[in-house]
């Protein structure tokens, strides 16, 4: 597949990636305003998909396809992330999170965010980046107690 030029080299343009799914490029906007992928936008507000958003892609495509499940269920199964105790976040910022108390979202699509992640670029946080492996939260978790217990 060819790649584009310039700065955002390593970005493919929706129309490419819609065809490389074989998927409309509505159904890669549903995906993002279902809270499931956030796309680099562009200066000139273009979506601009990553490596790593092709895996998410992928992912979800497989959730859809093979395991049955529709966005809504997606979308419930990522709001089950811990992200209060990946990120982590004190028990006072959790009190006025609504990711810390939401089932049908993802933290990264909350109104409220709590103090510690009201100005983050939830793009680039580990907590979203993980959730590519949007068919498995347990490696999210496993690692999480891998590197925080001695278990
Ligand atoms: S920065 Fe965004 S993705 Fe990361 S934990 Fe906070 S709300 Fe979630």
């Amino acid at each position: 597949m060819k790649k584009m030029k310039n700065e955002e080299d390593k970005y493919y343009p929706i129309g490419m990636v819609a065809k490389l799914f074989s998927i409309s490029v509505a159904a890669l906007r549903l995906y993002e305003a279902e809270g499931l992928i956030i796309p680099l936008k562009s200066k000139g507000g273009h979506r601009l998909y990553s490596e790593d958003d092709l895996k998410r892609i992928k992912c979800i495509r497989n959730m859809l396809e093979e395991k049955r499940l529709n966005l809504a269920g997606i979308r419930m199964m990522l709001s089950t992330i811990p992200c209060w105790e990946l990120k982590p976040c004190s028990i006072k910022d959790r009190k006025t999170c609504d990711a810390f108390y939401t089932t049908s979202l993802p933290c990264w699509m909350v109104e409220n965010k709590g103090e510690k992640c009201k100005n983050e670029d939830c793009r680039l946080c580990p907590v979203y980046i993980k959730s590519a492996a949007c068919d498995n939260i347990k490696v999210i978790l496993k690692e999480y107690w891998r590197t925080n217990t001695n278990v």
